[in-house]
């Protein structure tokens, strides 16, 4: 195995960050679902809304923006470093660190504490990176049952269903389709349950209550690790995850590797960016910080289980890295065009939206992912909401890149893109072959209907497949500018 930085390089990530289908058939067929775009479109602006109020508080928004990159880049320059303050200082304060190299790996270490806990049920905080490696389904296998504690999690996981938001796993999800999920899989639900927001949350408390104060394992993702002192932090909503973090004898948190950040000070930084740009609120209502074990208080077991799962890949790509800068805010996702029409499914991974589409590919390999990094129209609205200034759309262009390029090497035949476009290379290389080419003009024209013409012959027709291609127009630029100079007929 090789190393890059001192860290082992792991092999691409397994468990749920691989497409199952290309992103254009799933978004075609997500497509079709109006209530889908109605419950999208109406979540996402809503909080759009919020987010540009609270960040337009702040005059220096754009200051804090560069403080956060710029912590991000000087973390993933020394990542080794940060890593290996954060295991002794975790250490020290009596905790337990573990290191996984894939998804298998951290399951692996996952069942194995909860059952040396001698529990067969653990409550979960909600997180990205257990879904990531698809620890309830490990763990399931194992006979352990995970309850899902924060609301929207527990939606989605009542509906048998899967997150198709970082922030809102069940944004496709009305409030009558979420009163009828909760009827029909909570035994102790009252069958007058209304649709009403405070009805539905009430009654999902109940149905957590018991799981809290019966629980003697909680598991955990992490926002942060400060690698100074070894503490960890949660930032949520509901309180749920405080009850997770706080009543059970045992906590297991994993966290992707890419989370430390080195100092207090760092955090100040980001405990402004993080929930201004996620639920448009100055502020989390529980920010929940702990540093190892503190005897008599809390868990008086804590374990850190250090994620690689394809991210010292996603690090030895000196373009490719920036996506590890990401504190899944998920502004980028509310303000993304793509993802608004088609929702999180159409992405196929955990990460759905533009993040997504710049950092699943990197931690599977982009061959696994490889329609993600096109799955964007390039208009820059994520990079302008990006806390940490991620440049999301170079990013696309450079996988683009990095998926023709790797393509080249492992088909022995070409694409019909390549194709495609060395002939366009052949013909614009010759002003009399761009000229002659320039006359089939009239046969786009001849097969165009209202304006548009909806479908190419091969090997142009994967254009058509998802767009129109214009007609092209009755006069040329060069017959335009010889009849302008009184050259044409
Ligand atoms: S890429 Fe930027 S905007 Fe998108 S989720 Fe990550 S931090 Fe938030």
């Amino acid at each position: 195995m090789s190393t890059f930085l001192g860290l082992p390089t792991a092999p691409p990530g397994v468990g749920h960050l691989r497409q199952t289908e290309p992103f254009p058939d799933a978004a075609r067929r997500a497509l079709g679902d109006s209530q889908l775009r109605r419950n999208l479109g109406k979540a996402t602006s809503h909080i759009r809304a919020k987010r540009a109020a609270v960040v337009a508080e702040l005059p220096d928004w754009e200051e804090l923006r560069s403080a956060g990159q710029a912590i991000k880049a000087r973390t993933m320059a020394r990542l080794d470093v940060y890593l290996d303050q954060l295991e002794s200082a975790v250490t020290a304060r009596g905790g337990d660190v573990h290191w996984a190299r894939d998804a298998t790996e951290a399951n692996a270490i996952v069942t194995q504490l909860v059952r040396d806990a001698g529990a067969s049920e653990v409550v979960k905080v909600k997180s990205l990176a257990t879904d990531e490696i698809g620890l309830n389904d490990a763990l399931a296998d194992a006979g352990i049952a995970a309850y899902e504690t924060d609301l929207a999690e527990l939606i989605v996981q009542l509906g048998h269903d899967r997150p198709s938001h970082i922030l809102v796993p069940a944004i496709h999800r009305n409030r009558a389709e979420i009163r009828d999920i909760f009827l029909r899989e909570m035994s102790d639900v009252s069958p007058d349950l209304t649709d009403e927001p405070a009805a539905l949350a009430e009654a999902a408390r109940r149905h957590l209550r018991r799981k809290f104060l019966s629980a003697t394992v909680g598991v955990s993702g992490a926002n942060f690790a400060i690698a100074e002192t070894g503490t960890l932090c949660v930032v949520e909503s509901e309180g749920n995850g405080r009850m997770c973090l706080t009543l059970p004898q045992t906590l297991i948190t994993v966290m992707g590797i890419e989370k430390v950040i080195p100092t207090w000070t760092d955090l100040s930084v980001f405990l402004q960016l993080l929930p201004r740009s996620s639920t448009g609120e100055r502020m989390n209502p529980y920010t929940s910080m702990w540093t190892g074990v503190t005897p008599g208080d809390g868990p008086q077991a804590v374990h850190l289980v250090l994620l690689d799962n394809g991210r010292t890949a996603a690090l030895a790509d000196p373009a490719g890295r920036a996506a590890l800068h990401c504190i899944r805010c998920s502004a980028c996702l509310n303000v993304c065009p793509v993802y608004e029409r088609t929702g999180g499914h159409a992405y196929g991974s955990v990460y759905p939206g533009p993040i997504g589409a710049v950092l699943s590919p990197q931690l599977t390999g982009v061959e696994d992912n490889a329609s993600l990094p096109y799955a964007s129209s390039l208009c820059g609205a994520c990079y302008d909401a990006c806390p940490v200034k991620i440049d999301i759309p170079s990013l696309l262009v450079h996988l683009r890149a990095r998926h023709v390029e790797e393509r080249r090497h492992t088909h022995r035949l070409p694409s019909a893109e390549a194709v495609t476009m060395a002939a366009a290379s052949w013909v614009m290389a010759d002003a009399g072959r761009f000229a002659a080419a320039q006359a089939g003009g009239k046969a786009g024209r001849l097969i165009s209907r209202r304006g548009a013409i909806s479908s190419l012959p091969p090997p142009l027709a994967a254009w058509t497949r998802a767009r129109d291609a214009p007609v092209p127009p009755a006069q040329t630029f060069r017959q335009w500018w010889a009849r302008r100079n009184g050259n044409g007929p």
